[in-house]
């Protein structure tokens, strides 16, 4: 069998921040040599499956992978030996159960991600055929908007920045990809001027955008809006505004505290907050408005928002299908964040893609803030028809590399490729 696994072989590397990660290379029989590399979060849920790190203290400050790249060359890879790579849901619930844990907390999801990924580009590359063609679940070739973070704030600014994570912009309005990706680049150039302009620092953050110390969470959105307007766009039209507060980061004892306007607020105070917001700015998304395990206020944010803009559950849904089950069921969120390594496999993250399409809920893929050049997440976008993917600024080679690779995808397919644009945000 040309797709029988050979060997598989794991190291560790380092991410786009300087910490240790799991790097996969996998050999098929056929002699066709995959590689996969699993990226890393710094505001991660607390539900999201086991990111095994080695805790010693005398190596990278305890943050080292040398365990998790045992596992695969000790666990995972005699396991697998033999077995059709072809088989993606068999490989991938093989490694489920040789880890045997609700969480993957004994193998590792870094360490089982990257089989996963390996696999599938293995058989790609082994067939002569794209990874978004051989990952194919959707009747489209759909191209989505790039959600591109281009203002940093929370644990990705470590200098203080905005309280609020990621202000990203959405070109939705442009007629094709490389259309909206030079809108967002042109945005992205015009916020720098701006920035420059008042004098603040123009120094990105992890996801390549900047993260100037703003007098408030506010501030960001009139700041993008004049950017956008500047580059010669029409806010709301042709480019929205996408937020991630990533809440959970500022939850505490029950209230939200955003230090930089020195409040503390009830989960209904900050979604009047957001009402007001959204009634000023071309806001078209918010991910993660209240914390993960909010669910009330979760309730009351999809009762007052859900109707006007996306609802994205990122740390509330951490991309596991039981949890989105429970969302699409109590009528939380209308939409959901596809992080592949929240989950560890690519097969669960199919099943929760799976599910949130039959719900009619958007979708969304995202990197992590630590990355490497791996740009499987591009393909994986496009296989889904996802509609949407975040992956940072156009700034900074692993983030750029994602969206570079939809240009290539988008010029192979030619006439086939269809622009997702604004139908791709739920409402
Ligand atoms: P993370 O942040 O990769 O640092 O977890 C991304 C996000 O919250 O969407
Ligand atoms: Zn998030």
């Amino acid at each position: 069998m040309k797709t029988a696994i050979k060997t598989i072989h794991a190291r560790e590397i380092l991410d786009s921040r300087g910490n240790p990660t799991v790097e996969v290379d996998m050999v098929l029989e056929d002699g066709t040599t995959a590689r996969a590399a699993v990226p890393s979060g710094a505001s991660t849920g607390i539900h999201e499956a086991v990111e095994l790190r080695d805790k010693d203290k005398n190596r990278f400050g305890g943050k080292g992978v040398l365990c998790a790249v045992a596992n695969v060359n000790t666990i995972i890879a005699p396991a697998l030996a033999g077995k059709d790579a072809g088989e993606q849901e068999a490989i991938d619930r093989t490694m489920i159960k040789l880890d045997g844990t609700p969480n993957k907390g004994r193998v590792g999801a870094n360490a089982i991600l990257g089989v996963s990924m390996a696999a599938a580009r293995a058989v790609a590359i082994s067939r002569g055929i794209p990874v978004y063609e051989y990952l194919k679940n959707d009747p489209r070739y759909l191209l989505p908007v790039p959600m591109m973070n281009v203002l940093n704030g929370g644990v990705h600014a470590q200098w203080q920045g905005a309280d609020f994570q990621e202000y990203m912009i959405a070109p939705f309005g442009a007629p094709d990809f490389p259309t909206a990706y030079q809108w967002g680049a042109e945005t992205y150039h015009a916020l720098q001027a701006i920035l420059k302009k008042k004098d603040y620092p123009t120094a990105v953050g992890d996801e390549g955008g900047f993260a100037p110390k703003v007098a408030s969470n506010e501030e960001p959105l009139e700041l993008i809006t004049a950017a956008i307007e500047q580059a010669g766009y029409r806010p709301g039209k042709d480019i929205g505004i996408s937020l991630d507060p990533a809440s959970s980061g500022f939850f505490q004892d029950g209230k939200y505290e955003l230090k930089r306007e020195n409040r503390k607020l009830t989960a209904e105070n900050l979604v009047a907050y957001f009402e007001k917001l959204c009634a000023t700015y071309p806001i078209v998304s918010i991910e993660d408005g209240l914390a993960e395990d909010d669910w009330t206020g979760w309730g009351f944010l999809t009762s007052v928002l859900g109707k006007k803009i996306e609802l994205i559950g990122d740390d509330l849904f951490v991309t596991n299908p039981d949890l989105v089950k429970k969302g699409i069921e109590t009528g939380v969120a209308n939409s959901v964040l596809i992080k592949l390594n929240q989950i560890g496999t690519v097969t669960e993250t199919l099943d929760t893609i799976a599910l949130a399409k039959k719900a009619g809920w958007g979708i969304n893929v995202s990197h992590r803030s630590g990355e490497t050049v791996d740009s499987f997440i591009a393909d994986f976008t496009v296989a889904t028809g996802a509609g949407k993917l975040k992956t940072g600024a156009p700034c900074r080679g692993e983030r750029v590399e994602k969206y570079n690779q939809l240009l290539r995808i988008g010029e192979e397919l030619g006439e086939r490729a269809i622009y997702a644009g604004r139908k791709a945000f739920v409402r």
